[in-house]
């Protein structure tokens, strides 16, 4: 089976304790079985702590909760307890991997780093399209064709989607814009309708407070995500999301689309992914806007890095935005298009 990797994959480093944002705060650490076998055996206080902290959470995982805001074992000099006292080779899964994601599609498997990590989230900024040259590529398409004709139909559409994404020669709201239309086509083929052009005429509503109305009924876990959403929803009429914003969030696009786009191999659902990017790119782009007044205090990096962590990297949270696409009209393709379109 192929694996594919952006370019700057296997340069990744975890920076520790130099990190603006560790995954050891305001997440429950997942814990395999495997691993929390070994922890069963571990002596002395270490061993007891692990023992004390080991839980099972409301999807029925095992976990070590997030305790004041961050991992147990994450002590104050932000290292990690079980790596100095068991070794780096007896850390959970989720520890040993993350930021690295695997989606695995059977034919192949694609491997990327998650935007919720400060210092991947760098990597990708410094990063265009070239680096994911793999990624739908001969050997994907080539090993998929022979067995799966919906993944070839897939990757074909997802290339098509990148390419409306990255067209530089309109305004980065026009290119969503376009995605959603192309994607609402998509989206028409798969349920084997006649696809054609989305009316605008009768959309839903002239603003996007709706979309920040939403964001503030998420879950939120840091104080400072919350106060800045907060402070974006009280300006947000007044704010437009800067042109110099696109070119950053082209690449958290880019990302989130290689990341999410081959979900509809399972969901049969193309527009979920590219309804959520133009949520994040209304919140995000208007909260950039509001702090590149004030020579970003929280730079734009850190916005779409916690956007991640708060938004993309939430079951609960992706599940609202999932259902709301599913029965809200005011986020159809058609009355998202319009409020981007309106934007210019
Ligand atoms: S978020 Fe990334 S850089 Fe920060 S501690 Fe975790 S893996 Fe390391």
């Amino acid at each position: 089976m192929p694996d594919i990797y952006p370019s700057f994959y296997h340069e990744f480093r975890c920076i520790a304790n130099r990190c603006e944002d560790s995954c050891c705060k305001d997440w429950d650490i997942d814990l395999d079985s495997e691993t929390e076998a070994f922890y069963r055996t571990v002596q002395g206080p270490l061993g007891d702590k692990m023992r004390a902290f080991a839980v099972t959470d409301e999807y029925g995982e095992r976990v070590f909760p997030a305790t004041e805001g961050r991992c147990p074992f994450w002590n104050k000099d932000m290292l990690c307890d079980i790596f100095i006292g068991v070794g780096e080779e007896h850390l959970s899964k989720t520890c040993a991997d993350f930021p690295r994601v695997a989606v695995n599609y059977d034919d192949f498997c694609e491997h990327i780093l998650s935007f919720a990590c400060p210092e991947a989230a760098r990597f990708m900024l410094r990063h265009s399209r070239e680096a994911y040259a793999d990624f739908g590529g001969e050997q994907e398409l080539h090993t998929c064709e022979n067995s799966d004709d919906f993944m070839s139909f897939l990757l074909k559409a997802r290339e098509r989607t990148l390419d409306l994404l990255l067209d530089d020669r309109e305004p980065f709201a026009i290119r969503l814009a376009d995605c959603l239309e192309f994607n609402a086509q998509v989206q028409s083929l798969l349920r084997g309708e006649e696809p054609s052009p989305l009316c605008l005429d009768n959309t839903e509503s002239s603003g996007d407070s709706f979309i920040f109305d939403m964001h503030l009924r998420f879950e939120i876990m840091s104080d400072a995500w919350k106060s800045a959403l907060e402070e974006t929803v009280r300006h947000a009429e007044l704010l437009n999301v800067r042109a110099d914003f696109a070119c950053d969030f082209e690449k958290f696009a880019l990302y989130y689309v290689y990341r999410y786009y081959l979900e509809a191999i399972h969901s049969g659902d193309v527009l979920y992914s590219i309804q959520r990017i133009v949520c994040a790119y209304i919140v995000t782009g208007k909260m950039d806007a509001l702090f590149a007044a004030k020579d970003y205090p929280y730079p734009r990096m850190r916005i779409l890095q916690r956007y991640s962590k708060e938004v993309e990297h939430s079951y609960d949270n992706t599940e609202a935005l999932n259902a709301a696409f599913d029965t809200d009209k005011r986020f159809t393709a058609e009355n998202l298009m319009a409020l981007l379109e309106n934007s210019i």
